[in-house]
């Protein structure tokens, strides 16, 4: 073993601080031809003033702009800490391999055609990392668009995106798998007045990865508020535990993921797997984790901004401010589809507000063309987001500025309130508002340019809440996990299922039909009686469920229906009959990134139809089950609609919490369960489980 003080050329001993702060950089290619990335890449160095040691490389130029050229990176005067190129493969081969034999600490490869192109490209780029591991140098790239690093004034990146003089800085990271992405964010956020620490788009991530950056930016003192965009996660579980280093830190992170609409590919051999697609696998553990899943990267970047300049705050109601009485109505209903209704005013502030408001207006949302008459309009509006700034139940103020007289002059006054709400501006109009925003960026207040915008970013705030309580195990629960192998026949998922607390029907597996006659006798009619075979899927679709049988004879008829219609038969399950106000599914899928996920929806026979699921990792605690029971359509049934009695929703949370814990316990093994349905009798009188599928792995094959 290695004592401490032994100091090799490892790659750990290359920090990401050292890498977005290097002392001196070669590029490799520079020249003075703008239609060249190394033309344009040295430019943009030297024109945000780079404060460290620049060696430009090309063999036939002795000076490029005022600075000394050299042939080759051997030629430059000290080893430089980092090179940057866009050169063709083999030659980055060479550089890299140059570069690591002199100590060179890192390596930008903008160069593409590498693990992007195919398999020789992935050969040849897998080349790179191990010479550059060698030397303890690192790469960023192959296949991206470099680094801009405001917060130091390094600029290695060639996009006409740092055309303008100015490179701002917010307390915003951006860590991006896409390079033409990177630098788009970074130009747009430009023109909100949003700038960023860091923003380093990764490319092929062939040696550094998302994670090394986020992590960094987790630790960087300057750096508040994370943001990422995704394609595809290279490590999972080193991601989630970044994600719980940001939280603890206090750090949102936000992240952009493409490929929504991929769905669960895989065969389904339960109705939970095709409903728990991948996207929502990722959504339920993003809001688990307190990651911030959002669909837009100008939403994403608007909203870092906000959290950046209010920190801590949670969103739950909003209030609308406009000139527009039909803007301020579609911000309302924006808004509360979105799930963040409008804040409904206290009585003092509805008293404040009717000094200034025609009776019946002063609402919210407030329309400022319902003011009285009198006064200066940009006063008035500028006195009515300090009244309803105070209001103690609002989170967030909407200011909906549409086009009116004086939209700067109002914009300005709006923003200058004194309110310690986060108040979001909607700059709706075209070219009419733009000195009104250039009065926003001179204040440092955020806006949107439109109202969709705004509402993603609101939406994505008021999703992202505290962690919430952690889990706690019922009494009872076996205290190792059960030994389960393949797909398990109703018996056993009934002894399974009962190990862990879950109510299950009154049945009897009989191999004939003399035997189903006598378990109804034994069990009582009304009974149900289903046929059982391995390949029987859907037993109801097939015929193979017969409801509310009410006598022998009844039972007689459908027995010898059954057998007719199906043939052979592995047997048959005579079931208690129970009536029931509602079918839930209730089920737990394996992801593969990212392990069991409980699924709660509308059950029955049109589960994929309904669509009408929710979804969290394991185990699940009691509030997070009822919050899930809450957002489901079916949530209006189970409460009692129309007349009907209210079922036993806290009997349903208790089952999902301990389908939790076994889907916790048997992770090793539980690919697919699915109860569909788990009927709902009404309040007091429980739930219980009468379909339920079960499969596992192979024995042997647990991990
Ligand atoms: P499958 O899903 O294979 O078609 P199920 O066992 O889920 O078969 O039964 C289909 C439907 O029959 C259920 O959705 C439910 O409406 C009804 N059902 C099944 N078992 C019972 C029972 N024991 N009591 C009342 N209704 C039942
Ligand atoms: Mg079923």
């Amino acid at each position: 073993m290695e004592g401490p003080g032994i100091l090799s050329a490892s790659p750990a001993t290359v920090s990401i601080a050292e890498l977005l702060n290097p002392g001196s950089v070669a590029v490799i290619g520079a020249t003075e031809d703008q239609t060249k990335f190394g033309g344009r890449l040295f430019r943009m160095l030297l024109k945000h003033r780079y404060a460290g040691a620049v060696y430009p490389i090309n063999p036939r130029r002795a000076e490029l702009f005022g600075l000394k050229t050299y042939p080759a990176l051997r030629d430059a005067p000290t080893v430089p800490d980092m090179i940057v190129m866009a050169v063709p493969r083999a030659s980055v081969v060479e550089t890299i391999t140059e570069a690591a034999g002199m100590g060179v600490r890192g390596a930008i490869i903008i160069s593409s055609k590498f693990s992007d192109e195919g398999e020789e490209g992935a050969r040849i780029e897998k080349g790179l990392v191990e010479t550059a591991r060698r030397g303890g140098m690192r790469l960023i790239g192959p296949n991206c668009l470099g680094v801009i690093s405001p917060a130091n004034r390094v600029v290695l990146c060639s996009s006409p995106a740092l055309e303008p003089d100015t490179l701002p800085v917010s307390p915003i990271g951006f860590v991006s798998q896409s390079g033409a992405l990177m630098a788009t964010v970074f130009d747009r956020a430009r023109d909100h007045g949003i700038g960023f620490t860091h923003c380093v788009s990764v490319g092929n991530q062939a040696d550094l990865e998302l994670c090394d950056f986020l992590e960094y930016l987790v630790e960087d003192a300057r750096t508040a508020v994370l943001c990422c965009y995704v394609e595809g996660l290279k490590d999972v579980p080193r991601f989630l535990a970044v994600a719980e280093r940001a939280r603890t830190a206090g750090k949102p992170l936000l992240m952009v993921k493409a490929g929504r609409t991929e769905g669960g590919a895989r065969a389904a051999f339960s109705h939970t797997a095709s409903l728990a697609g991948s996207f929502a696998a990722l959504a339920a553990v993003c809001r688990d984790r307190g990651i911030t899943l959002m669909d837009d990267l100008d939403a994403m970047v608007l909203l870092a901004a906000c959290m950046a300049r209010y920190p801590g705050r949670t969103v739950r109601s909003a209030t609308v401010i406009t000139p527009s009485g039909g803007g301020g109505a579609i911000a309302a209903d924006r808004l509360s589809e979105g799930g963040v209704p409008l804040t409904a005013f206290a009585p003092q502030t509805q008293a404040a507000l009717a000094e200034f408001y025609s009776p019946g207006q002063g609402n919210n949302p407030i329309d400022l063309g319902g003011r009285l008459p009198g006064g200066e309009a940009m006063d008035i509006a500028h006195t009515t987001l300090g009244i309803a700034g105070a209001d103690p139940a609002e989170d967030i103020i909407v200011s909906l500025i549409t086009t009116a007289p004086m939209l700067a002059a109002t914009t300005a006054r709006m923003a200058d309130a004194d309110v310690d709400k986060p108040n979001l501006f909607v700059m709706a109009p075209g070219k009419a508002a733009d000195a009104a925003r250039q009065a926003l960026v001179e204040r440092g207040v955020p806006f949107a340019d439109s109202l969709d915008e705004a509402v993603r970013a609101i939406r994505a705030w008021a999703s992202t809440g505290p962690p919430g309580a952690t889990p706690s195990r019922p009494a009872g629960l076996p205290a190792a996990p059960p030994r389960l192998a393949g797909q398990l026949d109703p018996a056993a998922v009934d002894a399974l299922l009962r190990t862990y607390g879950l109510p299950t029907v009154g049945q009897a597996l009989c191999a004939t039909a003399d035997e189903a006659m006598a378990a109804a006798k034994r069990i009582g009619f009304p009974v149900v009686l289903k046929a059982v075979a391995a390949t029987l899927v859907h037993k109801s679709d097939a015929g193979g469920v017969a409801v509310d049988l009410q006598s022998e004879a009844a039972l007689a008829g459908a027995l010898d229906g059954m057998q007719r219609k199906l043939g052979p038969l592995d047997g048959f399950l005579v079931q208690q009959m129970v009536q029931a106000g509602a079918e839930l599914i209730l089920g737990v899928n394996r992801d593969p990134q990212f392990g069991p996920l409980l699924v709660v929806g509308a059950g029955g026979v049109l589960v994929e139809l309904l669509h009408d699921v929710a979804l969290s990792p394991v185990p699940v605690s009691a509030e997070r089950a009822r919050t899930m029971l809450g957002g489901l359509k079916v949530r209006a049934i189970l409460d009692g609609a129309r007349g009907r009695p209210p079922l036993d929703v806290e009997a349903v949370v208790d089952a999902i919490v301990r389908l939790g814990w076994l889907a916790h316990d048997c992770r090793g093994v539980l690919l697919e369960l699915d109860i569909n349905p788990l009927l709902v009798r009404p309040r007091g009188q429980g739930c219980v489980v009468v379909d339920a599928r079960v499969l596992c792995a192979k024995e042997g094959a647990e991990e």
